[in-house]
């Protein structure tokens, strides 16, 4: 049987239809990533579409549609078999590994999707079973230092093996203890460690996760400072100058990346040297 397989925006290799991809070729099927012009040459299509701001393709009806940005499809998942296999990387030629080792997140912030689509945090997976030997590692998972006995558990299979991380989706500040910012300091990071500051609400638990990251010298570390949701101009400003204060690089991520004052916001402090050399009051000013 032939397969087609549809990225439709990943910006990484699509961990879905790297698995789907590992299950077909086991049972000696011809694989392909294809696009959506090309799907009705296929025995099957497997489209996966991970934004919902992105367009959606015109793709044959019997097309199998999953993923977080699939309107009608956003909560489908793999089924276990195939979700346990290991990724077939060849399919984007992937020189590292990705993989959860945990789903859900406890929280509840109103504006993500992972509670309402996975639960609760559960622990799901080893990193033996995604990792294939490679010298990296990109975790995916929401919230991985919810647990502490879990974190310890992952962290020292990648401090043992010596293996490159990046934390992708960040760790929550509010769960940070001298232990885990101990395995911070002993893992190699193969990108900042990033935690995010979305209320003034927390900021307690923001400032004290910093101390302790900064008593185990863990520097490699930036925050996403969520603007325009729930939030005013004063505390955005007020939340990114108390990470400068901090010694702590900002990055604003704008809730509407359409209005006109989160974007020149965004804008100001991404844009490092701006953010070094000149005020807001400024920069507002002028552009
Ligand atoms: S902590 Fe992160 S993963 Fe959990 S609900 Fe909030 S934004 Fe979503």
């Amino acid at each position: 049987m032939k397969i087609g397989l549809i990225d439709i925006d990943s910006k990484i290799p699509n961990l879905a239809l790297m698995k789907i991809s590992a299950y077909y070729k086991l049972l000696k099927n011809e694989v392909t990533l294809t696009s959506p012009l090309f799907a009705d040459q296929f025995d099957r299509c497997f489209a996966s579409k991970i934004f919902d701001y992105t367009n959606m393709p015109l793709l044959p009806i019997w097309t199998q549609l999953g993923g977080s940005g699939s309107k009608e499809d956003n909560e489908k998942k793999l089924d276990p078999h195939t979700e346990n296999l290991m990724p077939d990387y060849s399919l984007y030629n992937c020189d590292y590994s990705i993989g959860f080792t945990s789903r859900g997140c406890n929280r509840k912030c109103p504006f993500c999707i992972v509670p309402k689509k996975e639960g609760r945090w559960t622990s799901v997976a080893d990193i033996c079973q995604f990792w294939d030997g490679q010298d990296r590692i990109m975790l995916l998972d929401n919230s991985m230092n919810t647990n502490n006995h879990w974190f310890e558990h992952i962290m020292n299979q990648l401090i043992s093996k010596k293996i490159k991380v990046d934390f992708s989706q960040g760790l929550d500040i509010r769960y940070l203890n001298d232990k885990q910012a101990y395995l911070l300091s002993k893992v190699r990071l193969w990108k900042r460690i990033h935690f995010s500051w979305d209320s003034t609400k927390i900021e307690k638990q923001v400032r004290k996760g910093i101390e302790i990251l900064h008593r185990h010298n863990v520097r490699y570390i930036m925050f996403y400072v969520l603007i325009g949701f729930n939030s005013t101009p004063e505390d955005d400003l007020y939340r990114v100058e108390t990470l400068r204060g901090l010694g702590v690089d900002p990055f604003v991520m704008p809730y509407d990346k359409f209005d006109d004052y989160q974007r020149r916001f965004a804008r100001w402090v991404n844009h490092k040297a701006i953010f070094k050399s000149v005020k807001w009051k400024d920069y507002g000013r002028s552009v």
